[in-house]
């Protein structure tokens, strides 16, 4: 997007009528939380030199996603010859909105992407891999890549995965703060602290959470508090109270 983005910004620079610059503004995309929110006018990721789908019927994202995940890839094949293709497992529907099992992945800022692979070969999926079969240099430089866009608002990954880049890092001469701030990694799996941070079931793929853009007004940083949107689902679903009070010797299914 961006050098589409820089040639449409220098042609509004130079023209000389204001009137086609005033026309062109950035599309409203995400809305509301990833946990509760939709997608309008989304983007969609394709299968390219650089990277592989795994669901490409969930591959729809806002445009700042799907560019800077295929502007990575292609970085990290640019600086490391052999590099195999990123597997990228879900971003959102089409519309956003709900996609089993994930809690998010509703309004098109976030993504699931595989890991390089020390082999050499990428996974057919997005597999649970243990830290000895991550290839630590390709890695770091996506990881790295998506960071300096200054997009991104988070990424999760088991803290053990984490080790191998964190020790990339330090291979590389990073400043202490500077991999502080990057990486949970070695503080404990409950700390919130560094942009890379441990979630359970982050094994297999790292989670990629991209901050709302300026444009987007109706979308927020902040996921709806769990406790909340549980509270208001309770709310709606709870029975009025004569016909609670006529099946109160019925025993209440757990799978409701
Ligand atoms: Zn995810």
């Amino acid at each position: 997007m961006r050098p589409l983005l820089a040639a449409m910004m220098l042609t509004c620079l130079s023209a000389t009528p204001r009137t086609a610059c005033a026309r062109w503004k950035p599309r409203q995309q995400a809305q509301g939380a990833v946990n509760a929110g939709h997608l309008k006018n989304a983007s969609r990721l394709h299968n390219t030199r650089y990277v592989r789908l795994r669901f490409p019927v969930n591959a729809w994202g806002t445009r700042r996603m799907v560019d800077l995940i295929q502007q990575c890839a292609k970085e990290v094949k640019k600086r490391h010859k052999g590099a195999h293709k990123l597997v990228v497992g879900d971003l959102s529907r089409r519309r956003g909105g709900p996609l089993p099992p994930h809690a998010g992945h509703q309004n098109g800022r976030e993504a699931d992407i595989g890991f390089y692979m020390r082999s050499g070969k990428a996974l057919a999926g997005l597999w649970k891999v243990g830290a000895y079969h991550i290839d630590a240099r390709r890695t770091l430089t996506l990881v790295n890549c998506l960071v300096s866009s200054g997009e991104v608002l988070g990424l999760f990954l088991q803290r053990a995965l984490q080790a191998p880049l964190v020790r990339e890092a330090k291979r590389r001469k990073w400043k202490a703060s500077r991999i502080s701030r990057m990486f949970s990694y070695p503080r404990g799996r409950n700390v919130r602290r560094g942009l890379m941070q441990h979630r359970g079931g982050h094994n297999n793929h790292i989670h990629v959470r991209l901050r709302c853009a300026k444009h987007e007004r109706n979308c927020r940083n902040r996921p709806v508090a769990r406790r909340h949107a549980l509270r208001a689902k309770r709310r709606r679903k709870r029975p009025k109270r004569r016909r609670r009070a006529r099946h109160r010797g019925v025993r209440r299914s757990r799978y409701r």
